[in-house]
């Protein structure tokens, strides 16, 4: 596990180095992508550095981690967020994702595990983390090899989700499984703000445990934590300087 400590005005400029850099994984890599806040200066990042001519995108696939069980054009699902923060950049390929228009949820969130199976899995999952450790919609409890699947929302997850969805927000959500998330070739854990500071240390100190989904990016063979200096403000100074040494590099 690599663990980056950057200042917060330079987060979504490192987290952008690191999008662009895991573009070698792969010829044609898949990523996996989030949404929420925590990527929004990534993808404005990449937005300006496209627009300048300094990066190229076209060679990355999209996929998106997960999607509420509610309308595709509502302001709040993770189509919209894509259709916003993604595809409004250059040369950007249309995102694969849980089509909710779908008659059997349990059958379109088969359909998505076996497309990441057929693509032999994603390149790298770039992820962003739950204030209860979730991973996706991937909520407490979950299993480490869990499938793609239809899932009830944490009242976490659903709490965070009033702010776009407010009295209508879904009770469900789809989700790609712990399993394919963490059997990307690489794997980043995204997060920023004081607000995280707690679940970012549990995660990354604590039992890797179902209790704690993010736990299990401790162990995986190729795992890189980016953080701005808030949200990494309970980590133990050892933690930072054994694991990337890199807050000073950043600072
Ligand atoms: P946030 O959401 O980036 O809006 O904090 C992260 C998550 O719930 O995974």
């Amino acid at each position: 596990m690599r663990i980056e400590v950057v200042p917060a005005s330079q987060f979504g400029e490192i987290c952008a180095d690191e999008f662009l850099a895991a573009m070698a994984i792969d010829k044609s890599p898949f990523f996996g992508l989030p949404t929420g806040a925590t990527p929004l200066p990534l993808y404005a990042e990449l937005k300006h550095r496209v627009e300048f001519g300094r990066a190229n995108i076209e060679r990355i696939y999209p996929v998106a981690i997960d999607e509420y069980a509610g309308p595709r054009e509502h302001p709040g699902s993770n189509h919209t967020y894509f259709r916003e923060n993604w595809m409004t950049i250059p040369g950007a390929h249309t995102v694969f994702e849980f089509d909710t228009r779908a008659l059997d949820y349990d059958v379109e969130a088969a359909r998505m595990e076996d497309l990441i199976h057929t693509l032999k899995g994603l390149s790298a999952s770039f992820l962003g983390i739950g204030l209860n450790g979730h991973l996706a919609f991937n909520e407490p409890g979950t299993e480490r090899h869990a499938l793609s699947r239809v899932v009830e929302l944490s009242p976490e997850s659903r709490s965070a989700a009033t702010r776009t969805w407010g009295e209508r927000t879904p009770w469900l959500g789809l989700t790609l499984g712990l399993g394919v998330l963490l059997q990307a070739k690489r794997v980043y854990l995204l997060a920023s703000g004081k607000h995280k500071a707690e679940i970012i240390n549990r995660a990354l100190t604590g039992t890797i445990s179902p209790e704690c989904p993010a736990s299990f990016v401790q162990d995986h063979h190729d795992s890189v934590v980016i953080l701005d200096e808030a949200a990494a403000s309970e980590l133990p100074r050892s933690l930072i300087a054994a694991k990337g040494d890199s807050a000073a590099a950043h600072g």
